[in-house]
C-alpha cells in the first residue's frame, strides 16, 4: 500500500481521499481552513450533475459513470445527497432530433429563449454539496488509515513531499494538489482564472410546491448562457450565467455589486420580481488557458495537480479520483 498526501479538502480532495482510503492507502488530507472549509469552491448548497451531452457519447458515458460513483458514495457514507430531479436544457426547436423534449409550457415558471424547447436529461440532478462534504469529513475522520489535518496550510509542494507553513515537511509516495483556484500558488502551472456571481432566491410562497418538483435548467437567458438549480431539501433556488463570469488575475477582492443586477435582469424566471434575493456569492474556477477545458496535471508518479474547474468540476470529482487511484495501482 502507498502513502498519499492530499492538499485541499474540497470535493476533489475529499473524494480522492475516500477512494484512496477505500483501497487501503495511507491518506493524509490537509486544508488551510476547517474541514469542510466554507471558503472552498465546493462548499455550496447545490451543484448540478449533468449526464447527457448531446452529440458527445464519450462525455455522456463518462458522466453516467460519475453518476454511478456518486450513488455508490451515498451508500458508502450512509447519506443521501443526490436529488435526481433531471435537468432541462433549452435547445433550438429544429435541432432536437431524437432527444427527449419538454415543451416550455410544462415549465411555466422558467423562461425559455424564443423558439427553443427543453431537452430532458432525466438521469441528471442536483448534488447537495454541503451535505456531501459534511458526510465525507465524518467518514474520513473515522478511518484508521486516514489523518485529517484542518488548519494546516501548505507552502510548497514537489514530487513526494509537501512543506507546511509551520516549517515542517511531509513525505508521501504521491502528493495530490486539489487546492482549487489557489492551486497555482503551490505549483507553477498555466491557469486561466474566472470569477462568477451566483444569486440565491426564495420563490414566492404560492410557487414553493411547484419548485419542490422542478428540474434544473440550462441554456436560458438572452444569450442562452444562464442556468438555474431548483430549490428543495432545504436549499434555495440558485441562478447564474456566463454573462456574469469574468477573467481575473487572482481570487482576492471583487464585489458582486453590478453583476447581481445584470443577472437579475436576465430572462431566466417568469415574474422574477416576485422572488426574494436571499444571498449572493462569488466563486472562482480555473481552466487550461490553451483549450479552455478542465485541467489534471500529472508531474510524474509522485505529483498530481487538479485546479478547480468550472462547469462540471464538482460532478467530475469521482472521475479524477479514479484516474489517480488507477495510476497508483499501475505504478505499484
Ligand atoms: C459559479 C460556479 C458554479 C459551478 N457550478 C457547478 C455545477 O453546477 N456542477 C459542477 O459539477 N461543478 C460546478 N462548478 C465547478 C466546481 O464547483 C469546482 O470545480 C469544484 O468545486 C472544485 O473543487 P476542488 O475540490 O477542486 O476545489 P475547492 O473546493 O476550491 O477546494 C480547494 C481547497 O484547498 C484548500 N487550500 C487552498 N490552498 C491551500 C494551501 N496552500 N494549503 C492547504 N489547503 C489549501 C482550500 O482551503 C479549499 O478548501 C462551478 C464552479 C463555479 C465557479
Amino acid at each position: 500500500m502507498s502513502s498519499i498526501v492530499v492538499v485541499g479538502a474540497g470535493v476533489t480532495g475529499m473524494v480522492t481521499a475516500i477512494e484512496c482510503a477505500r483501497v487501503g492507502h495511507r491518506v493524509t488530507l490537509l486544508d488551510r481552513g476547517p474541514i469542510p472549509n466554507p471558503a472552498s469552491t465546493s462548499a455550496d448548497q447545490h451543484r448540478a450533475l449533468r449526464v447527457l451531452r448531446p452529440g458527445d457519447p464519450v462525455m455522456t458515458a463518462q458522466f453516467a459513470s460519475a453518476r454511478t460513483c456518486w450513488l455508490e458514495l451515498e451508500s458508502l457514507l450512509g447519506e443521501r445527497f443526490f436529488r435526481q430531479v433531471g435537468i432541462v436544457t433549452a435547445w433550438p426547436r429544429n435541432e432536437v432530433g431524437a432527444l427527449t423534449v419538454v415543451e416550455p409550457e410544462k415549465l411555466p415558471h422558467i423562461r425559455f429563449p424564443h423558439d427553443t424547447v427543453g431537452v430532458l436529461d432525466a438521469d441528471a440532478g442536483v448534488l447537495l454539496a454541503d451535505r456531501f462534504l459534511d458526510a465525507a469529513a465524518r467518514w474520513l475522520s473515522r478511518r484508521p488509515n486516514v489523518t485529517v489535518r484542518p488548519e494546516c496550510s501548505v507552502k510548497f509542494v514537489a514530487e513526494h513531499w509537501v512543506s507546511l507553513v509551520d516549517g515542517t515537511a511531509l513525505g508521501a509516495d504521491v502528493v495530490v494538489v486539489a487546492a482549487g483556484p489557489w492551486s497555482r500558488e503551490l505549483v507553477d502551472i498555466p491557469v486561466k482564472l474566472y470569477r462568477q456571481t451566483m444569486v440565491y432566491l426564495r420563490p414566492p410562497a404560492d410557487l414553493a410546491a411547484w419548485w419542490e418538483h422542478a428540474p434544473g435548467a440550462g441554456g436560458l437567458g438572452a444569450d442562452c448562457r444562464a442556468w438555474l438549480l431548483p430549490p428543495g431539501d432545504g436549499t434555495l433556488l440558485k441562478i447564474s450565467s456566463d454573462l456574469v463570469c469574468r477573467d481575473v488575475d487572482s481570487t482576492a477582492g471583487g464585489e458582486p455589486g453590478p453583476w447581481v443586477d445584470r443577472l437579475l435582469a436576465e430572462p431566466i424566471l417568469s415574474e422574477m420580481d416576485r422572488y426574494q434575493v436571499v444571498a449572493v456569492r462569488e466563486c472562482h474556477y480555473a481552466t487550461d488557458p490553451g483549450t479552455g477545458g478542465p485541467l489534471l496535471h500529472h508531474f510524474g508518479p509522485g505529483l498530481w495537480v487538479r485546479p478547480a474547474c468550472g462547469g462540471s468540476g464538482f460532478a467530475a470529482a469521482p472521475l479524477v479520483a479514479r484516474t489517480i487511484v488507477e495510476a497508483m495501482e499501475a505504478t505499484a
